[in-house]
């Protein structure tokens, strides 16, 4: 009888609520999901790409190939890859996670990072989240990087580690440093939790953000997993800028 009615329930949520698309809002058969209007309009990263940082490449120049930036200076991570181009349309699917009720949209989201980390993810042992920015600390109350590891560790069976980063305590203002004292506050920034000493060693790990930018924030967080004992870290996000080539 319960049953029977938890179910008369959910057909009337369903009735009530439809699933709506995530980019537009218009009604959709499936939730979690995008119109056919929508979905041509979103810049989904595929191959070719540059082997460590996923850059996307205009041609194909073989499964090895790195982008200019890589060859140049290899990053601290193994690869890196993104579901999505920063971009108007994925900074609109980026934003709303920030009122915290979108929890359809951290399943979806979830489900093309698994897609676009495929390679990543059959090799790793953990997934973790970059720790929430100090400057975020005091305007936001959850960090969505931790709802796209989770929803990605649910799609996989992976094990979400979620306190495996902690921000170190903050001694100050970045106001009134130079470009170079910022650059080494960020690098410091972050340890392993005290928890998971001596359970990271030889562990490979997916590290999870929104946005890859700049990179300088997951390479000090690589820089603190490797301290811990992590053997390899790739980095998976929902979205990554991509600056014109060179
Ligand atoms: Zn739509
Ligand atoms: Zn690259």
């Amino acid at each position: 009888m319960l049953a029977r009615s938890a179910a008369v329930a959910r057909r009337l949520v369903d009735i009530v609520l439809p699933p709506l698309c995530l980019g537009c809002g218009e009604i959709v058969a499936t939730p979690g999901t995008l119109c056919v209007a929508c979905w041509p309009a979103y810049s989904f990263i595929a191959a070719p790409h540059c082997a460590c940082c996923g850059t996307p490449f205009a041609e194909d120049l073989g499964e090895e190939a790195l982008c200019g930036s890589c060859l140049a200076r290899r990053p601290r991570f193994r690869r890196a890859r993104a579901a999505l181009i920063y971009d108007d349309k994925s900074r609109r699917l980026v934003l709303p996670f920030k009122h915290g009720d979108r929890t359809d949209m951290a399943r979806a989201c979830g489900a093309w990072m698994a897609r676009a980390g495929a390679d990543l993810l059959a090799e790793a042992e953990l997934v973790a989240p970059v720790p929430l920015h100090w400057r975020r600390l005091f305007t936001r109350r959850y960090n969505q990087a931790l709802l796209l590891a989770r929803s990605v560790s649910r799609q996989t069976s992976l094990v979400l580690a979620p306190d495996l980063l902690r921000r170190r305590r903050w001694t100050g203002s970045q106001a009134g440093l130079a470009a170079k004292e910022r650059r080494s506050n960020v690098r410091e920034a972050f340890e392993v939790h005290p928890r998971w000493a001596g359970g990271l060693k030889g562990k490979t790990v997916v590290l999870v953000d929104d946005v890859l930018t700049t990179g300088a924030t997951v390479e000090a967080c690589v820089r603190a997993l490797k301290r811990g004992g992590a053997a390899h870290v790739d980095v998976l996000t929902l979205a990554r800028v991509v600056r014109p080539a060179l």
